[in-house]
């Protein structure tokens, strides 16, 4: 298992984002990798200037995953993976850490960035999870951003989807097809913490399942006494052990620094290959781990931490 802490004193911002964690780096050529790499310190350098310039941390979140989920190589928005029907549903979910407020979406098939309509279920709705067809209704009624679902096919995917359909004749390799996820966490200079997740789903995924991503508590949380979390893998397990709630209530109840609660729920209760975790605490201190072969990854602080990697 890869472990990733860095203590730092309380910084004025800091930011920390992933696009996924599972086996696909393994496979990945000299040029990909570089792609990759481009890829991330782009996204990390808008959402760094969010926080420079003294935007808040739930801004920044938003724009680092609407930015993800517009870029092809990862499995939100745009470039979303195929589920058994060869359909896209999207989910997705953003928290504010200064009073747990929380929005999410899933299996909407007609919005171009989920994340921005989890916001607006937070910010417009009394409700913080909205599914299917109200939750596109509501897109429609906000009259943000909608599009086909050729939009969000690429030649890439549909390739997956056929190979996958070919070799497991439905039963899906659950070790080998979680990867592209993204998510976000960010602290403001306010000392406001954010977090972010938005997902295709997992490839093949059938008879409407819904992952952790857009589950609050599993894959994404965030409270300003705690800690924001973003998680990516597979769903079952990080629901089953609610995975981005532990990791708060064992630093709450444990006092545990951010990166010793990542480690526990890695050593102590996600099986091998379960995925990856970003994490940061009200300092500014970023924990990113996985037990997977790889996690793409990038951070970056007011303290001129700048760290990418896959
Ligand atoms: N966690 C996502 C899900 O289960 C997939 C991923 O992170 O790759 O839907």
């Amino acid at each position: 298992m890869n472990s990733g802490e860095t203590e730092v004193d309380r910084l004025d911002y800091a930011l920390a984002l992933h696009g996924g964690a599972g086996s696909e780096t393994l496979f990945l050529g000299r040029a990909e990798k570089q792609q990759y790499h481009a890829c991330l310190a782009d996204t990390l350098k808008l959402g760094k200037s969010v926080l420079e310039q003294g935007g808040s941390s739930l801004g920044a979140v938003e724009t680092v995953v609407r930015a993800l989920e517009d870029d092809p190589k990862f499995n939100a928005g745009h470039g979303s993976v195929l589920n058994y029907d060869g359909n896209h549903v999207l989910d997705a979910c953003i928290m504010d850490g200064r009073n747990r407020a929380c929005g999410a979406v899933a299996a909407v098939t007609t919005v171009r960035h989920p994340i921005h309509l989890a916001r607006l279920v937070m910010t417009e709705t009394e409700h913080v999870f909205l599914v299917g067809d109200g939750a596109d209704q509501f897109a429609r009624e906000m009259r943000i951003e909608l599009v086909d679902q050729d939009f969000f096919r690429t030649e890439r995917r549909l390739r997956g989807w056929q190979r996958a359909l070919n070799e497991a004749q439905g039963a899906e390799d659950e070790n080998s097809q979680h990867m592209g996820t993204v998510g976000c966490v960010a602290l403001d200079r306010d000392g406001n913490l954010a977090a972010g997740t938005s997902t295709g789903g997992r490839t093949l995924q059938r008879f409407g399942r819904v992952g952790d991503s857009p589950v609050v508590g599993a894959g994404t949380f965030a409270d300003n006494n705690t800690c924001a979390v973003s998680c990516t893998g597979v769903g079952e397990r990080f629901i089953q052990h609610v995975v981005a709630y532990d990791i708060s209530a064992l630093m709450e109840y444990r006092q545990l620094t951010v990166g010793q609660a990542v480690s526990h729920l890695f050593k102590s209760k996600l099986p091998a290959d379960s995925g990856g975790i970003i994490a940061m605490d009200t300092c500014g201190s970023i924990a990113m781990q996985f037990n997977t072969p790889g996690m793409y990854r990038a951070a970056a602080d007011s303290a001129g931490r700048v760290e990418i990697d896959i």
